[in-house]
């Protein structure tokens, strides 16, 4: 199958055939069908986080099952399904605690780039690595089935791959992580393919304020058009000001920040009133410190967190997200700027780089 291999940092992708061994127990063999094109990739190629090498990107697809490994039960051959790049065991402390997203081996799995068993199916002479469980960047991946959650045939194959990743945590961080409330005041810093899903969910979710800040004056078009009732052009304003002005000089209830960075993370930070909470949706780079006021922490109640995918159960969200969209609830469609195919998926990156693209999405069919 051909697949677009990371062989070295700050490289473009090498186009090459790579073999694919069959799926053990509980793994199936998938075709994919689209795959959208994440910051989390690029971060990767960029070599934010290094990692062993080679390695195929790509963690935000749908697919067709192909062949089933032994003992996987609840999938069949020609099921479209939507993947997860969170393996979640059922068996941790984690995942028997609620928190499946944080599972031990799905994390595990994550920093090695294998299958549960700490080996992969792809090779190239050697062993190449998985991105995020999913790999998609390629025709075909094997994965484990608990990553495939089967969806129904009326939703578009392009709209499913965006739900594996940007859809899961935007809407995650203000359903799960924040259970935004009607009338609940939020700011979202960074309106890319993850925080313009964190906007429409404050606006389904009932939000009387929705500030969102960005760089970019065509998403955050795209923001207002999703539900945010202000929009802020951070290369000139102070969005931090703006929502204090929009709530009372107390700050909002929750600051979402989807980008990664210590100056908007602290941004997020002073935005929220006391005992509000910021959260952390990007993700940033390893070493990257962020200063906080410790004498405001007691008095302000301030709480500062993080969320991995959103807290994302992806079994039950995805069943929800795929219904808020079939009956016009979630827009999807809008997301995608551009697509490419998997030749062009250097032009997709250096596109997401200048800052272009909502989603650019890699399309197989
Ligand atoms: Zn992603
Ligand atoms: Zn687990």
């Amino acid at each position: 199958m051909k697949a677009a291999v990371l062989r070295a940092y700050r490289e473009p992708l090498s186009l090459e055939e790579v073999d694919l061994l069959p799926p053990q127990t509980g793994e199936i063999r998938i075709r994919f069908a689209a795959s959208g094109v994440c910051h989390s990739d690029m971060t990767r190629i960029e070599g934010a986080r290094p990692s062993p090498l080679p390695i195929i990107l790509g963690h935000e697809a749908s697919a067709y099952v192909e062949e089933l490994g032994p003992g996987v039960e609840g999938l069949q051959v020609g099921d479209r399904v939507v993947l997860s790049f969170l393996y979640d065991c059922g068996r941790c402390f984690f995942c028997r605690s609620g928190h499946p997203n944080l599972c031990e081996v799905g994390v595990g799995m994550l920093r090695n780039g294998t299958m549960p068993d700490g080996t992969t199916r792809l090779r190239k002479g050697d062993e190449v690595l998985y991105h995020m469980t999913v790999s998609s960047f390629a025709e075909e991946a094997v994965v484990p089935a608990r990553c495939a959650t089967r969806v129904p045939d009326e939703l578009p194959m392009d709209v499913a791959a965006l739900i594996g990743c940007g859809v899961l945590t935007g809407t995650g961080a203000v359903f799960n992580a924040a259970r935004v409330s009607p009338g609940d005041s939020v700011l979202i810093i960074g309106a890319g393919g993850v925080g313009l899903n964190a906007v429409q969910a404050a606006a389904i979710a009932g939000a009387s304020v929705i500030v969102v800040s960005d760089i970019n004056p065509d998403k955050l078009a795209i923001a207002r058009d999703f539900g945010a009732t202000h929009v802020v052009d951070a290369r000139t304003e102070d969005p931090v000001a703006i929502a204090r002005d929009l709530t009372h000089g107390r700050g909002v209830d929750f600051a979402f920040e989807v980008i990664g960075r210590p100056a908007t993370i602290r941004q997020c930070h002073d935005a929220i009133r006391p005992a509000g909470t910021a959260i952390v949706v990007g993700v940033g780079e390893v070493g990257d410190c962020c200063e906080i006021d410790t004498a405001s922490l007691p008095f302000s109640e301030k709480v500062l967190t993080g969320t991995l995918y959103g807290g994302a159960r992806p079994g039950l969200d995805v069943e929800r997200l795929v219904d808020l969209y079939l009956n016009d609830r979630l827009r999807l469609d809008e997301l995608i700027t551009r697509t490419y195919r998997l030749d062009q998926i250097n032009e997709a990156f250096h596109d997401l780089h200048e800052g272009r693209l909502a989603r650019g999405l890699i399309r197989y069919e």
